[in-house]
């Protein structure tokens, strides 16, 4: 079976990650991730990110570098992370699907929420990417 990509923002402004909270599906509700979703076919990974960004939460966003690593979800699918930052200009997140909340998360803060158990991994490596706060 061939791989599919999901990709994740780890969406960065002035030390603190967006996570989202989860509405839909059921099994994900209320549990947070890094917002982003499946590449489509004939699509870059970086067009996928600043899609899913526009999509979920009316942002638009450059992409920065890659998250060292990737982490299987449910077969195809494949997580790869990113980080982002939103343009000059940019409207703030807001949650237009598939999300009922965002936070901003300081290094301090950043285990607070209950993060999806596949993006634990990835928000570990996220974490040295933002300064103590
Ligand atoms: O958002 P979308 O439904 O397109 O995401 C595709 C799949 O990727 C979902 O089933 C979700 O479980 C998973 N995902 C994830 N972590 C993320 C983003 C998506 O596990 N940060």
């Amino acid at each position: 079976m061939t791989e599919r990509i999901v990709v994740g923002a780890a969406l960065i402004e002035g030390g603190r990650v967006l996570a989202a909270r989860r509405s839909a599906p059921a099994e994900l509700a209320g549990r947070w991730e890094l917002p982003g979703g499946k590449v489509e076919p004939g699509e870059t990974p970086d067009a996928a990110l600043v899609r899913e960004l526009r999509e979920e939460l009316g942002v638009d966003a450059e992409v920065g570098e890659r998250v060292p690593g990737q982490w299987a979800l449910r077969p195809p699918y494949v997580l790869w992370v990113w980080t982002a930052r939103l343009l000059p200009g940019s409207a703030e997140p807001k949650p237009l699907q598939d999300h009922d909340e965002l936070r901003w998360l300081s290094l301090r803060e950043l285990w607070d929420v209950r993060w999806l158990e596949q993006d634990v991994a990835a928000v570990r490596e996220v974490a040295v990417r933002l300064g103590p706060g």
